[in-house]
Order: structure tokens, then C-alpha cells, then sequence
């Protein structure tokens, strides 16, 4: 039986999930499809990004049969399936949901993604594995139907100090590891500002205490939230308007233990791409492999293959990252060349200097009515004009953007290019540097510059930085910051040689 995600919410429904109707909200899920421009799109959660071989086999075959033949990994490391044209059938959700993908809850499974560091478990400097952190916190969610009425964006992440950090991502609740003495706490962050990461609140909780405090939390959310209201407010939103340390008492008042203070740790210092490329793992004789995957997008023939690279060579599983990348994991020293063989065969990189592996594009005009621009065309063609022109140091994020949304990526890029349309000409103003308090993106040093302009300036600005930064430890962004934006403002194609 093939039935629309309408339908199946219908029917879920007159079987009393109420909440999963009520509570639907715009974002997609695997039982709340949405319609995109491009057909149905289908998000799957993938708490931890954890994803086994029977797993990737199966939703190869899904996108193969009714999708568009790929997907997509997002910035919190869901997998997505456009261009489904009929619906998933109920029996196919069934069987997805057996092989343990979606919630086996599928009135909370419109929640947003858990996420963590990709490496959990292997990062050779991390505190602690939150692998189990993450499994407790989605149990927790499935056995409690009532969080189904959480906003949809309520947006947890453990990070376990290691070298991957996750921490800069935008969530409403971070838990970082922090070594105190020398016991392991996790540091307790919330988020208190439109798209910016969260906060230390200065609280510090043992990792046993972590589950209780995300419950009260949630519980103190829906306390003060009109549960019947279509489209929920941010956690953001509730705690300024009751206040942090009021919000805080009441998240106390509903655990056995007293919260614990400790001094708030420096800021959090923004994670690179580092995770690219071979890593030996803190197993020993053991690597993982950092793999490119253009603008986050893999054909359902690679992800089939990729799972049965991780069955032959690893422990079976591959790992989605928030920056639309992938691991293998657990490869025994002496299979490395081996697995970087078949990633080649396969038309996969795994090069940080590689431009795509920090290039990120939202869907654009293809797959969206509101986008100004083909922005994932333009990114591949930049890609493709820039590799032979440039060769990297250090990996630039540069992030194209269809409007001012910026679904791909929340957090300022080293290179913003944000999509206008002006009397059919699609065109981009170009942001560089540090947000500041006018500009969401950065600096803006040029503005409606057309596709057909685009490459040679950025080449440009890439020239430029590599002439002239202090050494390949200096990002673009504090290259930018000390160089200054007039002067790259006064670039022209004329004055770099190639
Ligand atoms: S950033 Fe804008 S154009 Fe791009 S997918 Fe989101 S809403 Fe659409």
C-alpha cells in the first residue's frame, strides 16, 4: 500500500496521536514529509550521525525507487531524500523504523536531530565517549510521547572534548565536556541569541546527572508554552522572556540534586575541517577516514557502497557530520590504501584542501521557491573553476546562500555569497570576516556581483590570502580581520598575476 505522509498523518491521528498532528510544524521528518520545489522531501534523524551498512543499503534502495537517486547530508548530520514523488509507503516506514531509523516514535520524531562529534568513541583527545549520552537522551524522547509538543528546533549536543568539536554549532542546549580537577563535567550552554551559539550558563553537571537536567529542561519549556500552538517558540525565546535564572531555579526545583557552579571557561574557539583526511584513532592501529562529499550530496550507488566499505574494512557503521561530510571508521592500519582505493573508484576525495570539502549550498532554486539563485550549480561550477587555479593550505569555508535564511549553514562562513535576483540577472553580494552588529554574514565588500563575475574575484581574494597571510595557521577570517576589508574591496582582476 502506497499512501501519502498526509495520510499517514491522518491515520495517526484517528489513532489518537494527537500530538503528532498538533504538533506539526515545517520541519520535515521521516513521518512529516514537506513539499519542496523539487517534489516531497523526507528527513531522516540519524541521532549521532551513527549510520550501520543494513542502514545504508536501505535508504539507498528508497532513494533509488522514490527519490531522485541521492542524498543529502544536512548540518546536523540527518540524511535527506528529495524528489519523492508518491509518498513512502507505510510498510517501508515500518521496515525503516525496524532497522532503527526514525524514532521508533514517530510522534517525537520531528524533533531536531541529536547531535555530537562525529569522532565520539575515537577522537584520541576527547574526555569522554557521548555515544551513550545520545542513545539515553533519544530513549528518553521516544518513551515520552508528551515532548512531542517540544518546538521542533529544541536542539540538543553533547560534545566530548575531543579535537572535533562540535561546540560552535548552533543548538539550544550544548553539554561540553570540561576536565575540573580531575573529574569530567559537561559544561551546561544555552542559547540566548538568534543565530548564535549557545551560552556557558556556568553550571557543571557529572555526566550521570545529564539526562535528569535535558528532562527538566523540556519539562519547564512545555510548563510555559501553549502546547496547542501551531508553530512553537523557540527554547531561546522561553527562557529570555522568564528569564535564565529564573528558568534555571525551575529546572532545579525538579531534580534529587543541587546544580553546581563553577567558573565559565574561555569562549568557544570555532571547530576547523580537521576531521577530513586520515586520523589515527585513539584505538590503536586503528584510522578513520574523513571523505568529501560535494555540497553534502552522495548517489544512492556510493552510500550502498560506502556501507559495504565500512562492513569489509571497519566496524560496519559510517558517521555523518553537521559539515555535510562523512567518516569510515575503525580501518585497521594496514587497509587504509586499500579503503582510499575505493574511495577514489568511487569518485570521492578525502583532501581538506580539497575546495569542497568547507563548500556548502542550500538547496537553491532547484529545490526552493524562495531561493534567488542556482546556488548549488554555481557552487560545483566554482569548485570546478577554482581547482586547478588555487591550491589551498588550509580548507575556506565558503557558503553559498539562496536568501537570507541560510538553512545550510547558521554560522558566519569565511566567504558568505548571499543569492539576489535583480531583473533576472542572478547575482550575489559577497561577505568576508567577522559578523558584525549591521550584517548577518560578515562584511559585505561587494555587492550584485553576477555568476559570470563571481570565480575571478574569489579567485582573487584566495590569491590574496595566500600571498599574504602570516602562515597556514591563520584563517581566512583573521587574515580578512588584520588585512582589512577596503583593501580587498579595491581588488580588481588586473592586479594579481596567476
Ligand atoms: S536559505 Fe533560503 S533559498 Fe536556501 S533553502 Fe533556505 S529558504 Fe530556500
Amino acid at each position: 500500500m502506497s499512501i501519502r505522509h498526509d495520510d499517514l498523518l491522518s491515520a495517526l491521528h484517528r489513532e489518537g496521536v494527537e500530538t503528532l498532528v498538533s504538533g506539526f510544524t515545517a520541519c520535515p521528518g521521516l513521518f512529516y514529509a514537506t513539499s519542496a520545489q523539487d517534489g516531497i522531501l523526507s528527513r531522516l534523524r540519524i541521532p549521532g550521525g551513527i549510520l550501520n551498512s543494513k542502514q545504508c543499503q536501505a535508504i539507498a534502495q528508497i532513494a533509488d525507487m522514490q527519490g531522485g537517486g541521492y542524498v543529502d547530508v544536512t548540518n546536523r548530520a540527518n540524511l535527506q531524500i528529495r524528489e519523492i514523488s508518491q509518498g513512502i509507503s507505510s510498510e517501508v516506514l515500518q521496515h525503516l523504523q525496524n532497522l532503527g531509523i526514525g524514532s521508533h516514535n514517530s510522534a517525537i520524531d520531528h524533533i531536531r536531530n541529536i547531535m555530537t562529534s562525529p569522532t565520539a568513541g575515537i577522537d584520541p583527545e576527547e574526555l569522554i565517549d557521548t555515544r551513550p549520552l545520545i542513545q539515553s537522551w533519544d530513549a528518553y524522547l521516544a518513551a515520552h510521547s508528551e515532548l512531542s509538543a517540544l518546538s521542533a528546533k529544541f536542539s540538543v549536543c553533547f560534545d566530548g572534548g575531543g579535537k572535533v568539536s562540535v561546540s560552535d554549532r548552533l543548538n539550544d542546549i550544548l553539554l561540553r565536556a570540561e576536565l575540573i580537577d580531575t573529574q569530567v563535567y559537561f559544561c551546561l550552554y544555552l542559547s540566548f541569541i538568534k543565530s548564535q551559539p549557545p551560552i556557558n550558563t556556568g553550571i557543571i553537571l557529572l555526566p550521570e546527572q545529564c539526562l535528569s537536567v535535558l528532562a527538566a529542561l523540556a519539562d519547564v519549556y512545555l510548563k510555559h508554552t501553549d502546547i496547542q500552538l501551531r508553530r512553537k517558540p523557540r527554547l531561546q525565546a522561553v527562557i529570555n522572556s522568564l528569564g535564565w535564572e529564573n528558568y534555571l531555579q525551575q529546572v532545579e526545583q525538579r531534580l534529587s540534586f543541587t546544580l553546581q557552579r563553577s567558573q565559565p571557561s574561555p569562549t568557544i574557539k570555532e571547530a576547523g575541517f580537521w576531521h577530513i583526511g586520515i586520523h589515527p584513532q585513539r584505538q590503536e592501529n586503528l584510522f578513520y577516514i574523513g571523505v568529501v562529499l560535494p555540497l553534502g550530496r552522495l548517489t544512492s550507488q556510493q552510500l550502498r557502497r560506502l556501507g559495504n566499505l565500512a562492513a569489509k574494512y571497519g566496524s560496519g557503521t559510517i558517521r555523518l557530520t553537521p559539515w555535510q561530510n562523512l567518516l569510515i571508521t575503525d580501518i585497521p592500519q594496514q587497509c587504509v590504501i586499500d579503503v582510499q582505493n575505493h574511495l577514489t573508484n568511487l569518485g570521492l576525495d578525502f583532501t581538506v584542501t580539497n575546495i569542497q570539502s568547507t563548500l556548502v549550498a542550500c538547496s537553491g532554486k532547484r529545490g526552493c521557491a524562495a531561493s534567488a539563485t542556482d546556488t548549488k550549480s554555481h557552487a560545483l561550477a566554482l569548485a570546478d573553476y577554482l581547482k586547478n587555479r588555487v591550491q589551498l593550505n588550509r580548507p575556506i569555508n565558503i557558503h553559498f546562500s539562496g536568501c537570507a535564511k541560510s538553512c545550510a549553514q547558521h554560522h558566519t562562513g569565511d566567504i558568505t555569497l548571499l543569492g539576489v535576483s535583480d531583473r533576472n540577472i542572478e547575482s550575489y553580494h559577497i561577505y568576508v570576516g567577522d559578523r558584525d552588529s549591521l550584517e548577518q554574514f560578515g562584511q559585505k565588500i561587494y555587492q550584485d556581483v553576477s555568476f559570470t563575475e563571481l570565480p575571478v574575484i574569489i579567485e582573487q581574494m584566495l590569491k590574496i590570502y595566500k600571498i599574504h597571510s602570516l602562515n597556514s595557521e591563520e584563517s581566512f577570517g583573521e587574515f580578512v580581520n588584520r588585512y582589512g576589508t577596503n583593501r580587498l574591496k579595491e581588488l580588481r582582476p588586473c592586479t594579481i598575476k596567476t
